[in-house]
């Protein structure tokens, strides 16, 4: 994904200290993220139904296996992060993703502008203001579409140095026709775990 942005202001994005009932977040069901089994389990991205179901609405996921050919598609991650210093876990948790509508597409790449981009900051404010608090970027995602396996290619490793740095800022690599998903971390595009939950039947707080 190209992106041409300006900073996305990792500086606000520091962690809420608190202790953090995971295992009550993760009733339900979940996809884990295909390259779950090699990440640090010391930090964890998990994404609320909501945010699962608009990434994958988006992105035709349950489509599934359609032939047909496709353009990139993308978009941000927006949620909060806490530290469970007593477990020593990073948790980042996406309450909402915002899909980069008029980005230009390709088969190869994705260029959101600066126009686009603007669009997508009015989107995360109007969402603030409607749950009435202050939820950041905490990174982006991105399909593979056709035959492309998930990776962050060289392009992708560049945004991710570039614009989202943060040791507890994600990407999201998707190709929603054969159903890969991976989750990368940091700078360096480390392997990381991430938690889709499916659905939430216990009505959990963030
Ligand atoms: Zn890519």
């Amino acid at each position: 994904m190209y992106i041409i942005i300006h900073k996305t202001n990792n500086g606000l994005n520091e962690e809420q200290k608190r202790v953090f009932d995971e295992k009550l977040l993760l009733k339900g069901d979940i996809r884990l993220n295909d390259n779950f089994a090699l990440a640090d389990p010391s930090h964890k991205l998990i994404l609320r139904p909501d945010a699962v179901r608009e990434i994958f609405d988006f992105v035709e996921w349950d489509v599934g296996q359609r032939l047909d050919v496709r353009d990139e598609q993308g978009g941000i991650l927006i949620g909060k992060r806490f530290l469970d210093e007593g477990r020593g876990i990073h948790y980042v948790v996406v309450t909402k993703s915002i899909s980069a509508d008029g980005a230009h597409g390709s088969m190869g790449s994705l260029e959101i502008t600066n126009q686009c981009w603007g669009l997508m900051h009015d989107k995360k404010d109007d969402y603030n203001r409607e749950i009435d608090q202050k939820a950041i970027i905490v990174g982006w995602f991105h399909t593979h579409p056709n035959q492309l396996g998930c990776f962050m290619s060289s392009v992708d490793r560049y945004t991710q140095d570039l614009f989202f740095d943060g040791d507890n800022t994600y990407s999201i690599v998707i190709n929603p026709q054969r159903h890969l998903l991976k989750a990368y971390r940091a700078k360096t595009c480390l392997d990381a775990q991430a938690f889709l939950l499916l659905d939430c039947p216990h009505g959990t707080e963030n």
